[in-house]
């Protein structure tokens, strides 16, 4: 497929981070090519200062959409038409769709994470323990209550975010919620069923980093989940693995948060296999 732009490819795209440092374009991309769509996925840094000229740039030029990351999440609604259900709820938005002329505001990374969820566990009724209290743990939490889960307890290291998030629970989604300031050594509750680390402990380069919980209190019947892409095999995947409990690296809530926003473009439902495999060729598996 041809790398140059021509006047018959539909345009999406993502404003945030600098090309090199984002590996959603290969991801979508590969998408594109195997589904025959003869699109592109163009990533773009764009500064605070500029992201009004640059969403004006997207409506004029006929883009389907684009994502938006840091540090365009909450400054891109005020010019939006209108947000769906979870991102109002959040008050964040990822991922950007021209509907009925209408540029609608989502909110797809917490979709995705229950997209990877239900592989493993129905979310409904079970008891959640997030550890993180920043983007994503918002957008994860709130789309987890609205599946249905009925205990969220959020584990935070700085109690202003934590507490933030706890009020955003306890005010606007319908489960039960609990902050829990993270001070030291943390024991996983006895019924827990989902333990989710969305922090960025364990990230590039830091891969060595440990989680500071106590993993005797983690057990073979609980779904662990890690939100951390590069590398996808942390030490918390790998610990919990050990241990025998059914895991979730960051590569599906990555993976997955780009299938819904490429159905929610072209109306495809991109093959998810496709996609992974061009994120395992950039960060291993
Ligand atoms: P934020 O900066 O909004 O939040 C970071 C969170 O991590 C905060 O709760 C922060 O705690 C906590 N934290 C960071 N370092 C430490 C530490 N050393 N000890 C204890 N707590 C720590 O980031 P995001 O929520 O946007 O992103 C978090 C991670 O999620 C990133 O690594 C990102 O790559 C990943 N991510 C993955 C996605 C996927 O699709 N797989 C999608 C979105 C994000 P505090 O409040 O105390 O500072």
């Amino acid at each position: 497929m041809t790398k140059v732009l021509n006047f018959k490819q539909e345009l999406t795209g993502c404003f945030g981070q600098p090309v090199s440092e984002n590996p959603t374009q290969a991801m979508i991309e590969a998408a594109y090519r195997h589904h025959d769509l003869d699109w592109r996925y163009i990533t773009m840094e764009v500064g605070p200062e500029d992201l009004v000229d640059a969403v004006c740039g997207v409506k004029a030029l006929g883009f389907r959409g684009f994502n938006c990351t840091i540090p365009h999440k909450v400054a891109v609604i005020e010019h939006l038409d209108g947000l769906g259900e979870s991102a109002s709820l959040m008050g964040a938005v990822n991922c950007v769709v021209k509907r009925d002329g209408q540029w609608i505001g989502e909110n797809t990374d917490g979709k995705g994470f229950v997209v990877s969820l239900r592989e493993l566990t129905k979310p409904a009724g079970k008891n959640v323990v997030i550890i993180g209290a920043g983007g994503a743990a918002r957008a994860i939490s709130v789309e987890v209550s609205l599946a249905g889960a009925k205990k969220i307890t959020i584990l935070n290291r700085s109690r202003d975010r934590g507490d933030d998030l706890y009020q955003l629970l306890n005010d606007k989604v319908p489960s039960e919620a609990e902050f829990v300031l993270w001070d030291k050594t943390y024991d996983i509750p006895e019924g827990t069923d989902v333990l989710i680390n969305a922090t960025s402990i364990g990230l590039f380069p830091d891969v060595d980093a440990r989680i500071d919980i106590n993993m005797d209190s983690v057990t073979s019947n609980m779904v662990v989940a890690d939100v951390i892409p590069n590398p996808p095999k942390t030490n918390l995947v790998k610990d919990a693995t050990a241990k025998g409990c059914k895991v979730i690296d960051g590569l599906g809530m990555l993976v997955n948060q780009g299938v819904i926003g490429i159905k929610y473009w072209s109306g495809i439902d991109a093959d998810p296999s496709v996609m992974r495999k061009a994120l395992e060729d950039i960060f291993g598996d």
